[in-house]
């Protein structure tokens, strides 16, 4: 099977924006419950900013796309999510470069220069209850697909089902960062928003690549 192309990374820019916006009083709800409320909105904003973006095709390889999302998300998205998301997408576009095509091992280092930046960015580790806890094993179970020999879209596919779980496990944690670090005992039993929506942009990704 031929790699991951910049028609990959635009039907995610397109599926992410779809999910998004049909979880987004979900994403809301979840926010309200430990943080403002606004994750939801803030999301929907700014994927629906970035599809108009990318629709037009201009963009060459999915290097040149997912830059396209970064600039996009830190312009449009609020909060904390906003300047996160939105350096996750530059250091994913940094680590694909100008390939026209993803193979797997592209695909999982992808993944991991995203989660990497969201760390530099945010300073939050496993645990403290955030997006990075549905991103990083996320990119271990990717890795670990990858070098088995496991094709893009299998690849993407573990990588959104450990995010899934990944976000699903932060439900009793307290938060260290961010909002919902405030609230103490008191975010414990809810799901970290970040996180939720963390696994629905890696279903996306999955979804976009089994599609090809
Ligand atoms: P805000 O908290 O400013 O309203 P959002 O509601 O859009 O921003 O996003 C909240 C999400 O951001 C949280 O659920 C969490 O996953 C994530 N988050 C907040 N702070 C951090 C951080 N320091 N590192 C990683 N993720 C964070
Ligand atoms: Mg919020």
């Amino acid at each position: 099977m031929a790699g991951l192309t910049a028609d990959w990374a635009r039907d995610w820019v397109r599926l992410a924006a779809a999910s998004v916006a049909e979880h987004r009083a979900e994403l809301g709800a979840l926010d309200r419950d430990i943080g403002d409320g606004d994750h939801g909105e803030n999301l929907d904003r700014g994927f629906t900013a970035a599809l108009a973006k990318v629709q037009d095709g201009a963009a060459g390889t999915p290097g040149a796309v997912l830059r396209l999302v970064a600039t996009t998300l830190i312009s449009t998205v609020g909060g904390a999510a906003g300047p996160l998301y939105g350096t996750a997408f530059l250091k994913a576009a940094e680590a694909a470069g100008d390939a026209d095509t993803l193979d797997g091992p592209a695909v999982a280092a992808l993944l991991a220069a995203a989660r990497d930046g969201i760390v530099l960015r945010g300073r939050a580790e496993p645990g403290d209850k955030t997006m990075v806890d549905a991103w990083s094993p996320a990119v271990d179970a990717a890795a670990a697909a990858a070098a088995g020999g496991a094709e893009p879209a299998e690849v993407l596919r573990e990588a959104a089902r450990a995010a899934g779980e990944g976000a699903a496990a932060t439900e009793p944690l307290v938060a260290r960062k961010g909002r919902a670090s405030y609230l103490g005992e008191r975010a414990v039993g809810h799901r970290d928003p970040g996180a939720a929506s963390s696994a629905l942009l890696l279903a996306a990704a999955a979804e976009a690549a089994g599609s090809r």
